[in-house]
């Protein structure tokens, strides 16, 4: 009898457990026993990090994008249709056109920031967290002559380090085009220090003061008139800005909520340990679909992909899954155009900032490139 292991979403999660998963089982692929089907909801598979660069016209969206069927492993299903429905009681995928039966199921179907949440702000803000709105801030940036740039944050958000990264290579960047005495840096933060994780804040801190870019903490943002350029923060404070680059609230895949298998903003409950659906023995959830505290990264995906199909294979050969996941993250930062630093924890180690070099700016541009490479389960 066939197996089927379906994964929802092809995204950095989801592509990585697939192709892990048929390289390691190709025998059982081959013979009929074992079926594998990535269901996503488009043909394009867009690396996300590319978005912080392309707002500083540092790369274009089709060196950050492939066709996922050329990602994928040949004997991988793969079906672009998009899920409409979860059925975890029935074991089914159901999508406009089909339904898929599954023994396992793996979701991945990520987040994304909602700019409709803030009332104005789709209107008077801009974002580089999708590719639509990174382009649009690539002429803003391009075309900015001085005045105020505010940045503001929801949490959480996906790479939790990238509005730190936006505000430094934002610095450097008006510094080498000879304008940054013209241009005030201001960066928000919704809790009492600039970024959740204490070490972070604490370097980031010093950074902030060395470079001249001022910071408020406890800033959520309301609401904003786009007219007159003012954000409102939820304590009734007023603050004009020129360009509001905003990461807006994240939530999880309308099609988890539909479901009803998330919480209140769509992530859905997981073990931080077996990565299972809390209360399905046949359900992963990876990636940034999961409500874990553990940033919502795509390093975070990489080493949850690894517990998820070491675990799988031990359940289809009926042994029990034994992997844990330990909360590992491993996060580059960008501190300005040509240097960067890095930072990796997980459930028990916090972070702690390495000297910024430019070594480091080169990896993580390195990385840029063999991200594919990890995508298609080769590194
Ligand atoms: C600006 C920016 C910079 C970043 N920088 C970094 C970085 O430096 N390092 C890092 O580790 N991470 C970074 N990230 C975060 C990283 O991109 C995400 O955490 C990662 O993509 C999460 O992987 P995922 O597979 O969970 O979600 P995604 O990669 O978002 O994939 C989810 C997939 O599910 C699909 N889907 C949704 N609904 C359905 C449906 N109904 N049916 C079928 N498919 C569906 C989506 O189309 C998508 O393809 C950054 C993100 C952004 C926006």
């Amino acid at each position: 009898m066939t197996r089927r292991i379906i994964i929802l979403g092809g995204g950095v999660a989801g592509t990585m457990v697939a192709n892990r998963l048929a390289k390691s089982m190709e025998d059982e692929i081959y013979s009929g026993a074992l079926e594998v089907t990535l269901i996503g909801d488009t043909d394009r598979h867009i690396y996300q990090p590319g978005f912080l660069f392309m707002a500083f016209n540092e790369g274009f969206l089709e060196q950050f994008t492939r066709e996922e069927k050329y990602l994928l492993h040949p004997k991988i299903n793969f079906v672009a249709d998009g899920a409409v429905n979860i059925d975890v009681e029935g074991k089914k995928i159901i999508t406009p056109k089909q339904s898929f039966a599954y023994d396992f199921l793996v979701i991945a179907t990520g987040s994304y920031p909602d700019m409709d949440s803030v009332p104005g702000l789709a209107a008077g803000g801009h974002t580089f967290y999708t590719p639509e709105g990174a382009e649009r801030l690539r002429y803003e940036m391009l075309n900015f002559q001085g005045g105020t740039i505010m940045v503001t944050i929801d949490v959480p958000h996906k790479c939790p380090v990238a509005p730190l990264e936006f505000i430094f290579m934002a610095d450097d960047y008006y510094r080498d085009i000879g304008i940054r005495d013209k241009v005030r840096l201001k960066y928000t933060y919704p809790i009492g220090r600039v970024h959740s994780l204490e070490p972070v804040a604490k370097w980031a801190v010093k950074e902030f003061e060395k470079r001249g870019i001022e910071y408020e903490v406890f800033f959520n943002l309301e609401a904003v008139d786009p007219e007159k350029k003012i954000a409102y923060n939820m304590d009734g404070s007023e603050h004009p800005y020129d360009l509001l680059v905003a990461v807006p609230p994240h939530r999880g895949a309308r099609v988890v909520r539909d479901a009803g298998l998330g919480d209140e903003d769509g992530f859905i409950p997981t073990d931080r340990y077996t990565l299972k659906m809390e209360g399905r023995d046949d359900v992963y959830v990876i990636g940034d679909a999961t409500n874990l505290p553990v940033s919502k990264a795509g390093s975070t995906a990489h080493y949850e992909a690894d517990v998820v199909v070491k675990n799988l294979i031990s359940e289809l050969k009926g042994l029990p899954p034994s992997h844990r996941y330990n909360g590992k993250a491993f996060c580059f930062i960008e501190t300005g155009m040509n240097e960067a630093t890095y930072i990796t924890f997980n459930y028990k180690q916090p972070p702690r900032p390495v000297p910024p070099s430019e070594m480091l700016h080169w990896f993580k541009l390195s990385y840029n490139e063999m991200y594919w490479l990890s995508a298609r389960g080769i590194l």
